[in-house]
């Protein structure tokens, strides 16, 4: 009867202002009764989600309250772990929100993650800087030797206390003051930094009325610009957009020049349109909020007090890495261009290449060095073949196993659903998969999680795991063909999902590890994916079911390594940037990004062709929250991926058991238990470098 109610009430969509009645059903009220207590998604209303975070944050504060007025001395039960346990109501909906706001947007989520953004911001700093509070956690962490903590509740301990007084507990009133007042601001700007590149990507729209104009392009690119030109009205005529599957192999395959202009300009111009959608002046003020930040907690500059916590611990070693990969980088990057110069006399042009011609070109230099085209790789990557394969490595390394799941709630209607179990059967988690671009999805891909994995009365509570992609579309009445890119996406978000399901803590403050880690788990899977054993298993032509061919496997991988000046140039051209933007220890009131932007990179000598890989106002990892000053991650992580799979090399069986057994159990399993460093000692036996990554990429 209750979701009778509930469906009645949407039904009337935002007029249906009876809060009390929406209250009673509220889905976040409740225990979840849906298969594996998933998010029961198709219950979840968007006048659900408010009511739910602010009450959640009310039992916080109420929860708090109790810690503080408890008659007992402070003790690591009593204080640390019901710290810990605060605010149970507020992480269910906090998740689903995040979840869906990145997967299924609207203007309403938008708007109310915008009026929620203060209030969160407000809420955690009154837990941070409350004096009361801080007093007992800090008396507890003052006799922490005397406690007999074991290694995860030490670690909680050590976590706890640092996080306050990373929080400003030991600030002064007026400093406090102070820090409230920035954090609140700076998470609106970030907020604000995401929406406005979400429109500007959707503003732009390539629209080709003329057929000669599609010359070079894939039929399933084709195919997809008739759908998108459907979807717009425009029937008949072709739509090109700055998605990923829809811009680069546009940029790849279109002989029309002044088109890749055309939508390379799109796409490098993303929130530097001086509409109200620019992200120039939200840079400015968040970079100079950052810096007044970091002074206030007694940092010379926001990337210090960011690396203290990081695996790299500070900027000089995060510039060593950069700077040692820069150079035989750039070199290899020239090389390219010169390859592409040739294709372009071969073409019978006779101009200097443009940005908008280098993936053209490049395309074409591969071809003639490999005879490889990448639209060769696609029939035999079917999007269901891929996923079949990784789980495949999944079950060979570990023995686990991936079921469909038929009903289930699911995050939104295009996804599937999995159960993942354990060697020995038992439920290990469950794994969504979603797979396309839409408007209402944000780009790139990544992987969530709609819970994750801890202990409730002692009883393990299973991870719900989430994989979003932005795959190139099925053309109608075809499968989804995946490029090799996108395969090796695939299997790197799967690895993510795997550092999910194995899991196993205690407590939400040691679940995460440093943010120069968290690509290991992924970025290793990436190596398996073109392996021939592996290839062999999987890689299965879509109409013919013939084994991908031996001499294309052979290509794939000699060509696999060409292109990495390009790749690399651009990826640490962001590096760069990311980092730039945040050591600054004093930023001009007038200062122009853009110009900004330049120099950095013009400095180091980056060639004029290759753009950073993400520009100052489309940089959403580092303008965003997520990766700042710590866009460096990800090769700073190739570095113990690639230590990691010679792990499995150097034995002769990519599925080595033992080496297998060890990985999962000191890198998969403890969370944040122990340090990144140990943790890596533990697996490996040794400290990694940097050989491995420079033989891998081809750059030595
Ligand atoms: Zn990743």
């Amino acid at each position: 009867m209750t979701v009778g109610i509930a469906v009645a009430l949407s039904a009337c969509g935002s007029s249906a202002k009876k809060t009390g009645d929406v209250d009673s059903v509220n889905p976040f009220f409740t225990e979840y009764t849906t298969p594996y207590e998933v998010p029961p998604f198709e219950q979840i209303k968007q006048e659900h989600y408010k009511p739910a975070f602010l009450k959640g944050m009310e039992e916080q504060v109420r929860e708090i309250e109790q810690i503080i007025n408890q008659k007992e001395e402070p003790t690591f039960e009593n204080t640390i772990v019901a710290i810990d346990q605060s605010g149970a109501l507020y992480k269910k909906v906090a998740i689903v929100f995040g979840g869906q706001n990145s997967v299924n947007t609207n203007d309403e989520m938008q708007a109310l993650s915008r009026e929620l953004s203060p209030l969160q911001s407000k809420h955690s700093d009154d837990i941070t800087l409350n004096p009361q509070l801080f007093a007992r956690v800090k008396a507890i962490y003052n006799m922490r030797e005397k406690l007999g903590l074991n290694k995860e509740q030490t670690k909680l301990l050590d976590e706890t206390y640092k996080s306050f007084v990373r929080g400003g507990a030991n600030l002064n009133k007026e400093g406090q003051a102070k820090l409230r007042e920035l954090n609140s601001e700076i998470s609106m700007l970030q907020l604000t930094f995401g929406q406005n590149m979400l429109k500007e990507t959707n503003n732009f729209k390539l629209v080709v009325d003329k057929e000669e104009d599609l010359a070079g392009l894939s039929e399933s690119l084709i195919a997809s610009g008739a759908l998108i030109a459907k979807a717009n009205n425009m029937e008949g005529k072709w739509v090109f957009t700055l998605h990923n599957p829809s811009v680069m192999p546009f940029l790849q395959y279109a002989e029309n020049r002044a088109l890749r202009e055309k939508i390379f300009n799109g796409y490098i111009n993303r929130g530097d349109n001086g509409n109200e959608a620019d992200n120039k002046e939200v840079v400015r003020k968040l970079i100079t909020l950052r810096l007044e930040k970091a002074k206030l907690m007694g940092y010379s500059d926001y990337a210090s007090f960011v690396l203290e916590e990081r695996m790299a611990k500070n900027e000089e070693t995060v510039y060593k890495l950069l700077d040692e990969l820069w150079v035989p980088t750039l070199e290899k990057a020239k090389e390219e261009l010169e390859d592409i110069k040739t294709e372009i006399k071969k073409d019978g042009g006779n101009f200097e290449p443009e940005g908008w011609d280098w993936r053209y070109y490049f395309e074409k230099a591969k071809k003639a060095k490999f005879d490889l085209d990448e639209n060769e790789v696609r029939p035999y990557l079917k999007l269901e073949n891929v996923y079949e394969g990784m789980f495949y490595v999944a079950n060979r390394l570990y023995g686990i196993t991936f079921t469909p799941i038929k009903e289930i709630p699911l995050p939104h209607p295009d996804a599937v659903a999995f159960e993942c179990k354990d060697k020995d059967g038992t439920h290990l988690g469950v794994l969504y998969m979603d797979f396309f671009p839409r408007e209402s999805k944000r780009g790139g891909a990544w992987c969530g999680t709609y819970r994750s994995q801890t202990y409730k009365d002692g009883k393990r509570v299973s991870p719900v795991v989430t994989i979003v992609c932005n795959f190139t579309p099925p053309a109608e009445g075809q499968p989804a063909l995946l490029s090799a890119d996108e395969a090796n996406t695939m299997f790197h978000e799967f690895g993510h999902a795997l550092h999910n399901l194995f899991k196993d803590v205690h407590y939400y403050g040691v679940s995460g590890v440093p943010r120069d880690f968290v690509e290991l788990p992924s970025q290793i899977m990436e190596h398996w994916v073109f392996e021939p054993e592996v290839l062999k298993v999987y890689a299965k032509h879509y109409q013919t079911g013939e084994v991908i061919p031996v001499e294309l496997i052979e290509k794939l991988d000699k060509s696999g390594k060409y292109g990495q000046g390009f790749a690399t140039a651009e990826y640490l051209a962001a590096s760069y940037l990311d980092m730039d933007y945040h050591v600054m220890k004093d930023i001009s009131a007038d200062l122009n990004v853009m110009d900004f932007e330049a120099q950095t990179l013009g400095k180091r000598g980056l060639l004029k062709q290759i753009p950073s890989r993400y520009r100052t106002t489309y940089f959403n990892h580092t303008m965003g929250g997520g990766y700042t000053a710590g866009y460096y991650s990800y090769i700073w992580s190739e570095v113990l991926d690639c230590d990691a799979f010679q792990a499995f090399k150097e034995t002769g069986d990519i599925f080595n058991q033992d080496v297998a057994a060890k990985f999962r159990q000191y890198v998969l399993t403890p969370g944040g238990i122990d340090d990144a460093s140990v943790m890596y000692v533990n697996f490996r036996g040794k400290e990694p470098n940097t050989e491995a990554l420079l033989e891998n990429r081809g750059l030595k």
